[in-house]
């Protein structure tokens, strides 16, 4: 007789772009999962690979609902061993023009899956953004800086908000009732999967460059990001993940030297982010550049055109990940143009490329 070492995760958000990779990369490594999404955002094309590759008896099956149906949250959370919470509205058009979905979504869902997951005292990952700092000037930002975020007048913030509740909420279910919780404060992320329809940059810029537009560059283009790549993003919520339910894998060997003895997670907030910065002028003309478009497509846009009036925008957002670097070894391998070549041979594979 075999004796199954395998772990039963439910990924909530699990169609969604991070939460189809996170899913493949725990499925590949043998564990089990369960993906609850209501699609809203997630989208079966992201996860129908999966389902073709590991079906219900080799461990992986899916809810299509909401994380408020608490019936359901109440089953698959007594049914699995660990949560990884990713469902949420994101994406800076989308909480835009959609104020009322984004910040009922962001704080009733995450409510429903701290309940169901304090019920069965189920370790649980909660997936936050590096937007809760807001804008705040600080480079780079970490964990216990201050938050500057903006009136509630401008929608914008409204996301930060309702992700700075989720956290406030999550370290108070750990405070209140020992739930074993880590929160993953996510900078940009990109690769392949990610749509831009909600707003991101670089399915945006990709998808225009294919097509021969202009890529539309907000304001000035001096504003500045760190992008990540997902499959880094996913090995660190991994590690998370794994050191919250006491498992002891390293998420990166070669870094072994730099992870200190029993850091806590538990209770803590981590930053997951790339370092490398770039303006959103310079992502341009890289993107440019690798799909051989002409270099000078470009097209600025004021940021009242391209979302609402008074929108506010914040010039850099650099992650300081030496928390997570000290705690598990992690950090970014990934180079920023090997990620943007993925997403354009990606982007050339869809329907409309
Ligand atoms: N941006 C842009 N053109 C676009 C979409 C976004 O210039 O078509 C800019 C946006 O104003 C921001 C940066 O790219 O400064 C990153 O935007 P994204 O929405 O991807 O992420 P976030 O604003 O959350 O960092």
């Amino acid at each position: 007789m075999t004796i199954s070492t395998s772990n039963h995760y439910l990924i909530t958000g699990g169609a969604g772009f991070i939460g189809s990779h996170l899913s493949e990369a725990l499925l590949d490594r043998g564990d089990r999962v369960t993906i609850i999404d209501d699609l809203s955002t997630g989208r079966m094309a992201n996860i129908a690979p999966l389902a073709d590759r590991y079906r219900r008896d080799n461990g992986f099956t899916f809810a299509i609902d909401t994380i408020t149906n608490a019936m359901v949250m109440d089953r698959l959370a007594s049914e699995c061993d660990a949560i990884l919470h990713l469902a949420a509205a994101v994406g800076v058009r989308l909480i835009v023009e959609n104020p009322v979905h984004t910040i009922e979504t962001n704080i009733l869902g995450t409510q429903a899956v701290l309940r169901a997951a304090a019920r069965y005292r189920k370790p649980l990952l909660i997936t936050s953004t590096s937007e809760v700092y807001g804008k705040g000037t600080r480079v780079p930002f970490a964990e216990d800086d201050d938050r500057v975020l903006g009136p509630t007048t401008r929608s914008r913030w409204s996301y930060a908000e309702s992700k700075a509740i989720d956290e406030f909420l999550a370290l108070a279910y750990h405070k209140a009732h020992a739930l074993p919780v880590v929160i993953a404060r996510l900078f940009n992320t990109v690769g392949p999967r990610q749509t831009g329809q909600y707003g991101m940059v670089v399915p945006r810029f990709v998808q225009q460059a294919l097509a021969g537009d202009a890529l539309t560059v907000y304001a000035d283009g001096q504003q500045s990001r760190c992008f990540c790549n997902v499959g880094d993003v996913v090995r660190a919520l991994i590690g998370l993940i794994d050191a919250a339910t006491g498992m002891d894998t390293a998420v990166d060997d070669t870094d072994a030297s730099v992870k200190s003895e029993k850091s806590p997670i538990v209770g803590e907030v981590f930053n997951v982010g790339a370092t490398q910065e770039i303006t959103i002028l310079e992502l341009a003309r890289r993107i440019l550049s690798l799909t051989n478009s002409d270099p000078e497509c470009v097209r600025f846009v004021p940021y009242a055109d391209a979302y609402e009036p008074g929108f506010e925008d914040m010039q850099r957002r650099v992650p300081d990940t030496t928390k997570i670097q000290r705690a598990l070894g992690w950090q970014p391998r990934i180079p920023l143009d090997e990620t943007l070549k993925q997403v354009i041979t990606y982007a050339r594979g869809l329907p409309n490329a």
